[in-house]
């Protein structure tokens, strides 16, 4: 059975590479029906912290992802790992230097191993160094305490980042002396930022937890995580976890380097906004209207699900809903400057508005196909074109020069609002 692990340091939140090596374990663990295991490398006492842990389990799962058991935590297996370090000791394939425990790496030999993704990798032992086991303050090295846990879980198939791929060898090394076969292993290219360096701070959000704060689904992160590592196919871009789950093909994993193009995330994050469900988006869009003081307590559901309506299509992440909409909450939107130079300092769009805004007075049904007719109908008597009536009538109700129908924002804002907003307007 295949059995693969994801082994986060909580020293951090959430790193994207990080989060795409899970997925890509947890494909496939489920491609295979085999186990996805967690197992928390907490050997840095200082630097893990609770918090980093949480956020981490969480954003997993955020992201759709399970896990077969309770995760094991390396924090609570330094004895193991001293004995296992005096097992190799026991056997003269190490030394002791103060507390320390090193392993005598044996030189002039090649190391082999046939990568999952980059094929043959073979490193001449000449190039590493005898291998601390042991530190002096009784912690053990990640590369010693990952081969005792990956040989107690039974790993199958080691697959993590291209920054680990010169730590192999040295594993290698150590399932040898243990005397245990090593699994498979594959290295996942970074993930790069637009300029090629690796995936930084400077070109934006790098963690998982910064793109949830952002509006972004976790169906469309993962969907997009998954597109940088695997290729299911031209016409399969847009595709579920449970899609990926049956198409996927360890063997197909691609070796080439991932670049991070946020604007083929926001694209996909815009896709699956359209598709989710507005009851879904509300209690989300909420949090993110509140997140910019915009209070919807005195709006009721259903004014705000309409709101979605028009909206779902216009976002490419769920933070941008509030700059949006934000003439349905309050009179004191922002006046596009440029718009309100173009479309309302002119003499004549204010004396249609002002038209418009009087025979819209007498209108009993406020619905955005009666509000339609009797813009079209002045246009006509007044040979305009409508969008001369329609864009600085946007304007004048949202601040705006785009947004949704014009109609139908006027329906939704009310006969009150609209017609107080145009009126208000002058040159
Ligand atoms: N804690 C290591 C990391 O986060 C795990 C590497 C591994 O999968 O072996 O990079």
């Amino acid at each position: 059975m295949v059995k693969v692990r994801f082994a986060p340091s909580p020293t951090g939140f959430l790193h994207l590479g990080s989060a795409r090596t899970a997925l890509f374990n947890w494909l496939h663990a489920r491609h295979t029906g085999g186990q996805f295991l967690l197992r928390i490398e907490d050997t840095d006492k200082v630097r893990s912290d609770k918090k980093f842990l949480d956020e981490i389990l969480e954003d997993l799962k955020w992201l759709g992802m399970d896990w077969d058991e309770e995760p094991i935590y390396q924090s609570q297996r330094f004895d193991t790992y001293r004995e296992k370090a005096e097992e190799v000791l026991s056997k003269e394939k190490a030394y002791r230097e103060g507390d320390a425990i090193i392993f005598k790496v044996e030189k002039g030999r090649n190391i082999e191993f046939e990568d999952i993704i980059h094929g043959n990798i073979t490193t001449n032992t000449d190039t590493i160094k005898d291998q601390v086991m042991i530190k002096s303050d009784g912690s053990p090295t990640y590369n010693f305490s990952c081969v005792l846990d990956d040989i107690s879980l039974e790993i199958t198939h080691v697959l993590r980042g291209d920054d680990h791929i010169s730590n192999t060898p040295k594993q290698i090394l150590f399932y040898e002396a243990l005397g245990y076969t090593p699994p498979k292993f594959g290295h996942m290219p970074l993930i790069l930022g637009p300029d090629g360096a690796k995936l930084s701070k400077r070109h934006g959000g790098v963690s998982v937890e910064e793109y949830k704060r952002e509006g972004f689904l976790p169906e469309a992160l993962a969907n997009y995580l998954i597109l940088l590592g695997w290729f299911p196919g031209e016409d399969q871009e847009i595709l579920s976890l449970e899609e990926a789950v049956k198409l996927f093909d360890i063997n197909d994993m691609s070796d080439v380097q991932a670049k991070f193009d946020i604007q083929k995330l926001r694209w996909l994050n815009g896709e699956y906004i359209m598709k989710e469900k507005n009851e879904d988006l509300l209690p989300l869009l909420k949090k993110q209207l509140s997140a910019t003081k915009i209070d919807t307590s005195k709006f009721a559901d259903e004014y705000l699900t309409k709101l979605i309506d028009l909206y779902k299509i216009r976002m490419k992440t769920l933070s941008e809903f509030a700059g949006l909409t934000e003439c349905f909450f309050q009179d004191d939107f922002k006046m596009d400057e440029e718009g309100k130079k173009k479309y309302l300092d002119k003499e004549e769009n204010v004396e249609n508005i002002r038209i418009f805004a009087n025979r819209l007075e007498g209108l009993e049904d406020f619905s955005h196909e009666k509000i339609e007719k009797i813009c079209r109908d002045i246009a006509e008597e007044r040979s305009l074109k409508a969008a001369e009536i329609i864009h600085p009538t946007r304007l004048a109700i949202s601040g705006k020069t785009k947004g949704a129908g014009l109609f139908e924002m006027m329906e939704l804002l009310g006969k009150e609002k609209v017609l107080e907003r145009m009126r208000g307007i002058q040159t």
